[in-house]
């Protein structure tokens, strides 16, 4: 038997710089007048299931990870753990397509959907490999905000798509069993003011959703800069080091 030693330090300092968080949500929400309010997936990459755990006490039901290795070992281990049985597990990362396979026996949606082989490929695993429970797998397109909009991407680099190839890959996934088609994803480029890569976000979306109404989703806005996400109309968030603290210098 275990006893309960009670709220740790650690969650502690979880539950004070998850309170901050979610105070800058609401507070941009209101500042860009909408009724709605964003989701927030809180990107638990290179911290312990540990810290996964106590982030459910307090309230979290959706987490984000970017490499399956990591992602699979902690949704199993959460899945053991009555505190971890109701979370959502988010694939934000680059996904290869021999990790599809793994990815979709555990994950609710995969934000960073980049090309048609891997389409393919997710529509292939789900078939096979993903437990009736989890329901469809939620695709995002992952959009290269740095890319010209007429020009298909040069493949360098982790950016996603180029904004030409996402009607095809928008159609690709609506078309095969087992997906959904959620909406866009993007990172916004380094260095810069999110805010006209956001709004260039924004117009892609509105342009998806006249060919696929229900694609409403704009996957945007990090612990940098989720207030200017906000304000584009971002409907989900993926934030990780202003809730759990700097990541560890790896990967
Ligand atoms: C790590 C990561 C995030 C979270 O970034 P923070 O700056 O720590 O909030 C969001 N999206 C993607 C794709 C990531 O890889």
């Amino acid at each position: 038997m275990t006893v309960d030693p009670g709220p740790d330090a650690r969650t502690e300092d979880l539950r004070a710089r998850l309170g901050a968080v979610q105070e800058r949500i609401e507070r941009a929400t209101r500042a860009a007048g909408r009724s709605d309010r964003p989701a927030l997936i809180v990107v638990t990459k290179f911290f312990p299931i540990e810290d996964v755990l106590r982030l459910a006490e307090l309230g979290v039901r959706d987490v984000g990870e970017n490499r399956d290795q990591e992602a699979s070992a902690k949704a199993d281990a959460a899945a053991a753990r009555d505190a971890g049985r109701d979370l959502r597990w988010h694939f934000i990362g680059q996904l290869q397509s021999n990790k599809a396979r793994s990815v979709v026996r555990y994950a609710r949606s995969v934000h960073s959907v980049d090309r048609v082989s891997l389409v393919r490929a997710l529509g292939r695993a789900v078939a096979e490999h993903r437990p009736a429970d989890l329901g469809p797998l939620a695709c995002w397109v992952q959009v290269d905000l740095g890319a010209p909009a007429a020009e298909p991407a040069t493949g360098a680099g982790h950016g996603g798509a180029a904004p030409a190839d996402l009607p095809g890959l928008a159609d690709a996934i609506a078309g095969t069993d087992g997906l959904t088609l959620a909406g866009v994803m993007a990172v916004a480029p380094r260095g810069a003011d999110p805010g006209p890569a956001f709004a260039r976000l924004a117009g892609i979306a509105a342009d998806l959703r006249r060919s696929h109404p229900s694609a409403a989703g704009i996957s945007a806005g990090m612990s940098a800069d989720l207030e200017s996400a906000i304000a584009h109309g971002a409907t989900h968030l993926r934030v990780g080091s202003d809730v759990l603290g700097p990541r560890p210098a790896v990967g």
